[in-house]
């Protein structure tokens, strides 16, 4: 840096054109030292035009340090309450706000605030993470204002009413509404805002329709986002079409409401439509979203699309996105993926990521692996372990039937992080105990629940009685359950039956049928070519049909060479939710294979999403096929992953 000038109002001039350019905290300093070794004592007045203009460059960097702003404004002569705003403003923004009220109250006596310190502290409460503090803060501050006449500003209100809306107060902040002299468009999408974040729509809609002309862009994003939060895609989508201006906020409420409702290929479908509107720019937001999409449907391709879309636009791959990726990766049965991106995150890794990354490993049945990365988690310290990380642990231990750890992790960290269990954790709990045939012990687990046992808690207990035909814990399992489905029957026959007791069998056959008990339609679905092609059990709509029965046909006959027979004795009590008995060989999942089997090259993966349990039959045919036709077959049912290779499964058939 040349400060190699000799006249004194050159010097100066030629100093302020420098600071102006800097873009880093260390040449200001650099110019900071130089002033104060060549100002004269007592400083000039040109030493704190240079400090004042420091301190508004520093506030203006990307990145800067608060810590050195304060000092600067102590180094100040006379700082006015411009050089306090600036200080308050950045200390709103920065990761804790509420900095900006303490330094605000040790100079409120000193200077006397003008609408903008008014304005930048609600903007500080309003970012701060304790809501009732801020509530207490903001109603000291409104009377604050009230004192010095400054309620008036249209602007401070709207601070106001963002602020009470936000902690919940949307009463009071209508009051405030109704008493302003003047009202502009923030005054009605800050209400509308407020009325659809505490669910009130119907009166977010009445402000709406008052609204001026035709409303503003964020109000109309706000009623958008209240339809899509409500699950209500139908007007959602109307209102959406209708809408004069569509931002990015818009764009998203739309995706995330068709993801957040499971219409997973709608919300992709939407994206694409997205990316063809000229000069809008999807964000963070938008991908982590369709990464959830991609992730729920288990479409590997459109999910690497998105990962290869999100470095082509040069976005930052931090820990938000990247747990998204993490997460999409391994629902897609591609966790060695999800390992390479999180290793490779260059920002430190928040808990979300880490939660991705052992939840993941826990779903394919890494145990080991997901332990481990539970070990380090632990050993670095800085992020706590939560709720999800311990579903992520528990299932890990359940999944590799680690009894002992399961026992330890439960029993005893939880307790050290001061986890509270949820019922995910005790279902885990149940599963991992039941498995490994300890079902008094997991029967005592539920009995000492705090909270109240739901069905998946049950009904693991129910698959470990069946695993050990034990029928009277089955039995008291069954009294115990309120809800049941198909598939809760379905186990307590399994149970009946291996300790062949048929008379029991078709008691609770009958009970089934009387009871009209709705059964959970099953589906599979395979991805490939960025097209997912979604099947049901006897399935005849696929444009290929014929071409998929002709080649399931050739299966069989294939696994008959094999010496394969179909599980036809199991067949009438080991039935899933989905299946009927005359169509085992026409499973879901096993039209989709099949549909695999003649569309892709052979010796490539082949990819299954399900949403029930995959039955006994269709795991051991899958098996085969794997063997003969020389395929990988990843299949994602319920609860866990199946990776089929050489005839094995990684589940080592216990699932
Ligand atoms: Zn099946
Ligand atoms: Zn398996």
């Amino acid at each position: 840096m040349a400060l190699h000038t000799h006249h004194p109002h050159k010097l100066k001039k030629h100093i302020l054109s420098l600071i102006r350019a800097c873009t880093c905290i260390n040449h200001l300093q650099q110019i900071h030292a130089h002033a104060i070794i060549t100002s004269p004592s007592p400083p000039s007045s040109s030493y704190h035009a240079i400090i004042t203009t420091i301190l508004t460059g520093l506030l203006h960097l990307p990145t800067t340090s608060i810590h050195y702003a304060k000092l600067l404004f102590n180094h100040l002569y006379n700082p006015s309450i411009y050089h306090l705003n600036s200080i308050i403003r950045a200390m709103a923004h920065s990761p804790s706000p509420c900095n900006a009220i303490t330094f605000f109250t040790s100079h409120m006596h000193t200077h006397r605030p003008n609408h903008y310190t008014f304005q930048f502290l609600l903007k500080a409460l309003s970012l701060s993470s304790s809501l009732s503090l801020s509530l207490s803060v903001g109603f000291q501050l409104h009377s604050f204002a009230y004192k010095l006449g400054m309620v008036s500003y249209t602007f401070f209100n709207n601070g106001l009413i963002h602020l009470y809306s936000l902690c919940g107060h949307v009463f009071i902040a209508r009051q405030l509404f109704n008493e302003m002299g003047q009202r502009d468009e923030v005054s009605y999408s800050s209400m509308i805002n407020g009325y659809v974040k505490s669910g009130e729509l119907g009166s977010a809609l009445d402000l709406f329709k008052d609204m001026p002309e035709l409303g503003s862009p964020s109000a109309w994003t706000a009623i958008l986002v209240g339809y899509s939060d409500n699950g209500d895609l139908g007007s959602a989508r109307k209102f959406f079409d209708e809408m004069p201006e569509k931002d990015v906020v818009a764009w998203n409420a739309m995706v995330s409401g068709y993801t957040q409702n499971g219409l997973y290929a709608e919300a992709i479908f939407f994206f694409r439509e997205m990316q063809k509107v000229q000069n809008l720019k999807p964000n963070a937001t938008t991908m982590a979203t369709i990464l959830s999409a991609c992730a729920g449907l288990g479409a590997l391709d459109t999910g690497k699309w998105t990962h290869a879309y999100i470095e082509r636009k040069g976005m930052k791959l931090d820990a938000f996105l990247g747990s998204a990726l993490v997460d999409m990766y391994s629902k897609c049965g591609e966790v060695e993926l999800g390992l390479q991106v999180f290793t490779g995150l260059k920002q430190r890794k928040n808990l979300c990521a880490w939660n991705a990354m052992i939840n993941g490993l826990a779903i394919h049945g890494r145990a080991a692996q997901a332990l481990e990365f539970f070990k380090q988690l632990r050993k670095e310290g800085i992020e706590k372990p939560d709720q999800i990380t311990f579903i992520g642990v528990l299932s890990a231990c359940s999944h590799g039937g680690f009894i002992d750890q399961g026992r330890a992790h439960f029993y005893n960290t939880m307790k050290i992080y001061g986890v509270k269990p949820i019922v995910e954790h005790y279902a885990c709990m149940v599963d991992l105990l039941g498995r490994s045939g300890f079902l008094d012990e997991a029967e005592e687990v539920i009995r000492n629940m705090v909270i109240k046992p739901d069905i998946v808690v049950w009904r693991a207990l129910l698959g470990g009685c069946r695993l050990y035909k034990n029928v009277q814990i089955g039995e008291r399992v069954i009294a115990h359950m309120e809800a049941h489905s198909s598939g809760d029957y379905v186990l307590l026959s399994n149970i009946y039956a291996s300790a062949g007791r048929w008379v029991d069998v078709s008691r609770v056959r009958k009970m089934m049928q009387e009871s009209g008990i709705k059964k959970v339609p099953g589906w599979s679905s395979i991805e490939f070519g960025n097209v997912i092609h979604e099947f049901v059990s006897g399935d005849k709509t696929h444009p290929r049909y014929g071409e998929i029965y002709e080649k399931l046909d050739e299966l069989k006959r294939k696994l008959k060479k094999e010496g394969y027979l179909a599980e036809t004795g199991m067949v009438l009590y080991d039935i899933e939710e989905e299946e009927k008995e005359e169509a085992l060989g026409h499973h879901s999942e096993k039209l989709a294979i099949g549909l695999g089997l003649i569309s892709t090259p052979p010796g490539s993966t082949l990819r299954i999403v399900k949403n029930l349990r995959v039955c006994s039959d269709c795991h051991s045919v899958t098996k085969l096929i794997s063997l003969i036709y020389g395929r990988e077959i990843v299949v994602r049912d319920r609860i866990r992953f199946h990776h089929f290779n050489y005839g094995t499964c990684s589940c080592k058939d216990y699932w």
